[in-house]
């Protein structure tokens, strides 16, 4: 066993038989851990030990939930920081029987989520992710500036932009087949889902997402009636936030005039949900 005495004066603490015993006690709890604690001393004589926990006896079982479900680990920080599919979404635990929580929600594992942020080369902004917690940086899009999660992928639009960009919808970035197709497929669910709802006469019962200024729980709607596409809104900040793919979906919606209830034909030739 070997103990650091820090000192905040130069001088020399006298241990006495019943202070090591103390101290041997304890480290006898978890032998193969380093033992952490405070000795307090008053004139050179060490009066009282105070036991500390030992963090990195938490940090070398971290545990984590794979994109397949499955439980992973144990891992240390280095190691939880090395995979591939950490999001500050995943959820992690640090033991059998220790609660469950989402990793950017433990400071230990937050802290390499910051650390992956500070090495990108877009400039970080004041904006938080309404899900991941984590600072937005600053992107160019279609000839504006926008705020983006480098971890989920979505997009924070300032109120006044968006004209912008749906303006230049087309030019620079013409929809992608995927972006077509998943945007056909969300308006086909999201008009089903509205329908639904409407019949049930029920409220929208999604937990709203804080604004990633004021923190205030944002206002969630589609877009317009015309363009089905969740999105939520501060109208106290003026700002719109759009999931990974939404702000392309919308604009593949209005680039290709795809409306709900028109054109939603399915492959036997039926049409859907028309209203
Ligand atoms: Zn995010
Ligand atoms: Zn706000």
């Amino acid at each position: 066993m070997s103990f650091v005495v820090h000192r905040f004066f130069p001088t020399t603490i006298r241990l006495d038989r019943t202070i090591v015993n103390r101290i041997l006690a304890y480290a006898q709890q978890a032998p193969e851990l380093e033992v952490c604690g405070l000795i307090g001393a008053g004139e050179g004589v060490a009066r009282r030990v105070y036991p500390v926990r030992n963090a990195a006896a938490e940090a070398d079982h971290l545990f984590a939930m794979d994109p397949q479900q499955q439980w992973q680990g144990p891992f240390t920080p280095g190691e939880l920081s090395a995979l591939s599919w950490l999001s500050p979404l995943t959820w992690v635990t640090m033991g059998e029987k220790q609660p469950v929580d989402r990793a950017w929600k433990q400071p230990l594992i937050n802290a390499i989520f910051v650390a992956k942020l500070s090495e990108q080369p877009q400039a970080v902004s004041n904006f938080t992710c309404p899900t991941c917690s984590q600072s937005l940086v600053t992107e160019s899009y279609e000839g504006t500036q926008v705020f983006q999660c480098r971890f989920c992928a979505g997009t924070l639009v300032e109120d006044g932009k968006i004209a912008r960009i749906i303006a230049r919808t087309g030019r620079d970035r013409p929809c992608s087949e995927r972006i077509q197709a998943l945007a056909r497929t969300v308006v086909q669910e999201n008009q089903a889902r509205h329908t639904l709802q409407m019949l049930k006469g029920g409220r929208n019962t999604v937990p709203l997402f804080p604004c990633p200024k004021c923190k205030n729980p944002m206002s969630r709607s589609f877009y317009s009636a015309a363009h089905m596409i969740n999105v939520d809104r501060c109208s106290f900040c003026e700002l719109t936030w759009f999931d990974r793919d939404e702000l392309e979906m919308l604009q593949c919606l209005i680039e290709n005039r795809i409306m709900p209830g028109v054109g939603l034909v399915n492959e036997g030739g039926a049409v859907e949900l028309s209203s």
